[in-house]
């Protein structure tokens, strides 16, 4: 699907842009465009365009604001060493945010213009690509009418905006201390833990703040049914390795379905590890460690790549899991390959842009 092009006659200058990328502290400065496209139920979606990134123009009783009909993705772009620009598995975000919509009552986006769009962004902002980081994507959609009641939007926007990023936790090189949140929940089942929407993470931010006054640096979600089953991070995936060598991660239904996740998953059973997606209970786990079961604890998502879990912080006191593993390790340094090109992943994985 073709897109509209209009450049910004006011972008960021070259010399100001190269000192914003020393070292850009994630979520903070943005490029100079954007992408948006529009669907009404009557039209259709609409072509989308290119242009400056400009503050959006709402009444107040836009439905977006009410009811939190939304959903977003997020996705990385990488320079490789051969100056090539590369996606990581887009066509894995595209469907999610899919099924998010389906979710969410919201128009699906096409496939062609949701990748379309995140290519055509990427392509003429390449200049924000950070040398040793990447441009974090943020392709969204929000329902964009003015109304007044509880129904789906019959009119909603897409839009996507390209963040440069470096390393998302400083600490991840010794290891993340994290809040296991025993008071809150963060989705059940029939809920919308597995949509990638907003209201799943203004739910957990009550426990992000207990976490960051407990000294943690993210907070591990329990199941919703009372039995102490662990699901994810607040903004990431969970996995642990035995000392046996086997790995395991809670199943899929009422978390999200990180594509790093698929990916970790895919990396390690390539390698003749077994990997096991199975409940496993906070105490369960607690008394794994105790028996000296459990040889490393790592979350993975899009922004912290892979990151070792040193210590797991309670209500009744601390878990000490120990220094950043070797799985771990390989991992990230695979993962961060195949982004950049240096290793060739498996097919499809890593797309060209330009
Ligand atoms: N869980 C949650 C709640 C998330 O927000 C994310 C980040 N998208 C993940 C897991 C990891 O997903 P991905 O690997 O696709 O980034």
């Amino acid at each position: 699907m073709t897109v509209n092009i209009t450049l910004s006659a006011n972008p960021v200058a070259e010399a100001e842009r190269e000192k914003l990328l020393q070292s850009p502290i994630f979520g903070t400065i943005f490029t100079d465009h954007m992408i948006t496209a529009t669907w009404t139920r009557d039209g259709g979606w609409q072509q989308p365009e290119l242009g400056p990134r400009k503050p959006f123009q709402m009444n107040p009783e836009n439905a977006a604001f009410h009811y939190g009909q939304q959903l977003f993705e997020g996705m990385k772009a990488y320079r490789g060493a051969d100056g090539s620009i590369r996606l990581f598995r887009p066509a894995e975000n595209a469907a999610r945010m899919n099924r998010s919509a389906r979710r969410m009552a919201m128009p699906e986006v096409p496939p062609e213009l949701f990748l379309d769009s995140v290519r055509t962004l990427v392509s003429v902002e390449r200049g924000w690509i950070p040398a040793e980081g990447s441009l974090y994507l943020r392709p969204f959609m929000f329902a964009d009418e003015s109304f007044l009641g509880v129904r789906p939007a019959n009119r909603c926007t897409f839009c996507v905006i390209a963040s440069p990023a470096a390393d998302y936790f400083r600490a991840g090189a010794k290891g993340l201390t994290v809040w296991v949140e025993n008071e809150t929940s963060r989705a059940a089942p029939g809920g919308t833990g597995a949509a990638k929407c907003g209201g799943n993470y203004a739910g957990s931010l009550m426990a992000q703040s207990r976490a960051s006054s407990e000294g943690c640096d993210q907070v591990l979600f329990l199941s919703a049914c009372g039995n102490r089953q662990i699901e994810e991070l607040g903004g990431m995936n969970i996995f642990f390795v035995r000392k046996d060598g086997r790995v395991q991660t809670p199943p899929l239904g009422t978390i999200l379905p990180g594509i790093t996740r698929a990916s970790v998953i895919e990396l390690l059973k390539a390698d003749g590890i077994t990997v096991e997606e199975v409940p496993y209970t906070f105490d369960a786990l607690q008394a794994d460690v105790e028996a000296g079961e459990i040889s490393e604890v790592f979350v993975c998502g899009t922004a912290a790549i892979i990151a070792s879990v040193s210590r797991l912080k309670h209500s009744d006191g601390e878990l000490e899991i120990g220094q950043p593993g070797e799985t771990a390790r390989r991992l990230r340094t695979t993962l961060q390959g195949i982004y950049t090109g240096d290793i060739a992943g498996p097919d499809g994985w890593s797309v060209i842009v330009e």
